[in-house]
C-alpha cells in the first residue's frame, strides 16, 4: 500500500537557502518520505513580483497544510521591509521556537556531549517591530512582554521537558535591570514551574548564563528565553557544537509549524555549493517527527550520523564535500529497503 502523502509548504529562501533546500529535498525523496512539496516564494523576490515580501496566500497555504519547511530569508539591514521571518511567526502565532543543540557524532569541537534545548519566545519582546523617532536623534524601541505569552512559552518548556525526559528548565533574563518586563517573564516562569514539581527550575541572568555556557555547557538542560536573548544565545550555543551549519529549529504554534535552521542566508558563501545542509536536514527530521513519521526521521538521522562518522563533511566543519556531495553521501547511507511503517 502506498502511504498517503502529507502536503508541506516549501520555502527555499535566499542566499544558501535554495542550495540547502534542494539537498534536503533530495535526501527526503531518497528516503521515500511520504511528502508532497508545494513551493512558495517570499522575501525580496516576492516583493518585486507581487508587491509584498510575505503574500497573504503564502500564510494561508501554510495554515492549510499545517506544516512548512523553510530556508533562510534575508532581511534588509536598517531599512526596507520588516523581517519576513518575524512576520510569519507572528501571523501564524508560532509562539515557540525550539532549537535542540547537540554534539554531532565525530564532529570534534572544544566540547563533547553538549545536549541542550533552547526554547525561545517567538512573537514579542523587542521583535514586536514597534519603534519610532521621538525627536530627531532619539529613537524608542518598545519591548513588549505579556503575561499570556510568557506563561504560554513557560508552559511549553515544561511540557517539552516532561515529554522528553529532561530534568531542568532554566529561565534566562535580565530582570535585575528590566525589572518590569523581564520581571514579568520571570514571574510567569516561576508560577508555571510550581505546576511541574517533577522538573527542576532555576534562573540565571543572561550575561552570566553566556559565560557559563561557554565554560560548562553540560550544566544546562532546557533553556527558556524571551525573543532577543533566545536568538543571540542560539548562535552562541551553535558555536559549541560546530557552528550554524549543524543546528536545526522548529517554530511551533497551535495550528501550524514552520521548520527552519537557526542560520541565515550566509551571503559570504551563497552560490558556492559549500553550505552545510545538516541544519536544514535536521529541521526536516524534526518535521518528520512532528508529522508522526518517526521511522523516516530515524532512518535519515542514522544515515546522517554514519556520513559524519566516515569523515564526510562540508568545509564549515573541516571537510571538502560540496552541499550536494554531502547530501548524496547521506542518501547513499539510507537503510536499504527504506521504511515499512505507515504514517501516523
Ligand atoms: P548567517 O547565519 O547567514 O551566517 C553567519 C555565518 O555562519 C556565516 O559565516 C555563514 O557562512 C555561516 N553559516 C551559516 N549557515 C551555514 C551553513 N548552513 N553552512 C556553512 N556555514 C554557514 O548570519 P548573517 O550573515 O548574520 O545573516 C545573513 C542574512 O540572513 C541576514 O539578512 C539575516 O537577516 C538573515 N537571517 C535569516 C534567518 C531566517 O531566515 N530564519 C535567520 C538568521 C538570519
Amino acid at each position: 500500500m502506498t502511504a498517503v502523502k502529507r502536503k508541506v509548504t516549501l520555502i527555499r529562501g535566499d542566499g544558501i537557502g535554495p542550495e540547502v533546500a534542494d539537498a534536503v529535498v533530495s535526501v527526503l525523496e531518497a528516503a521515500g518520505a511520504p511528502l508532497e512539496f508545494e513551493e512558495a516564494v517570499v522575501g525580496r523576490a516576492a516583493e518585486e513580483s507581487r508587491g509584498d515580501p510575505l503574500p497573504e496566500d503564502v500564510i494561508e497555504a501554510i495554515r492549510t497544510n499545517g506544516v512548512a519547511l523553510k530556508g533562510p530569508v534575508g532581511t534588509p539591514i536598517g531599512k526596507g521591509f520588516q523581517s519576513v521571518n518575524v512576520r510569519l511567526r507572528q501571523a501564524l502565532a508560532l509562539y515557540a521556537n525550539l532549537r535542540p543543540v547537540r554534539s554531532v557524532p565525530s564532529v570534534r569541537t572544544r566540547f563533547e556531549n553538549v545536549d541542550l534545548v533552547i526554547v525561545r519566545e517567538n512573537t514579542e519582546s523587542l521583535y514586536s517591530g514597534l519603534e519610532h523617532i521621538v525627536v530627531p536623534g532619539v529613537v524608542e524601541s518598545l519591548k513588549i512582554i505579556t503575561e499570556v505569552a510568557s506563561t504560554n512559552i513557560a508552559r511549553f518548556a515544561f511540557e517539552y521537558a516532561r515529554k522528553h525526559g529532561r530534568k531542568r528548565v532554566t529561565a534566562i533574563h535580565k530582570a535585575n535591570i528590566m525589572k518590569l518586563s523581564d520581571g514579568l517573564f520571570l514571574d510567569c516562569f516561576r508560577r508555571v514551574a510550581t505546576e511541574y514539581p517533577d522538573v527542576a527550575a532555576d534562573d540565571r541572568i543572561v550575561d552570566a548564563a553566556c559565560m557559563r555556557l561557554v565554560m560548562n555547557p553540560e550544566t544546562f538542560d532546557v533553556l527558556l528565553l524571551e525573543n532577543l536573548y533566545g536568538d543571540i544565545v542560539s548562535d552562541l550555543a551553535a558555536g559549541l557544537v560546530g557552528g550554524l551549519g549543524l543546528v536545526p529549529g522548529a517554530n511551533l504554534g497551535k495550528d501550524a509549524a514552520v521548520f527552519e535552521a537557526v542560520h541565515g542566508t550566509a551571503p559570504d558563501i551563497a552560490g558556492q555549493g559549500r553550505a552545510n545542509p545538516t541544519a536544514l536536514l535536521m529541521s526536516a527530521v524534526l518535521m518528520l517527527r512532528h508529522l508522526g513519521l518517526d521511522g523516516y526521521a530515524d532512518q535519515i538521522e542514522t544515515a546522517l550520523f554514519a556520513t559524519f562518522v566516515e569523515g564526510i563533511r562540508t568545509p564549515d566543519i573541516g571537510g571538502n564535500a560540496s552541499t550536494m556531495e554531502f547530501a548524496r553521501a547521506v542518501a547513499d547511507r539510507l537503510a536499504p529497503g527504506g521504511v515499512s511503517e505507515q504514517p501516523g
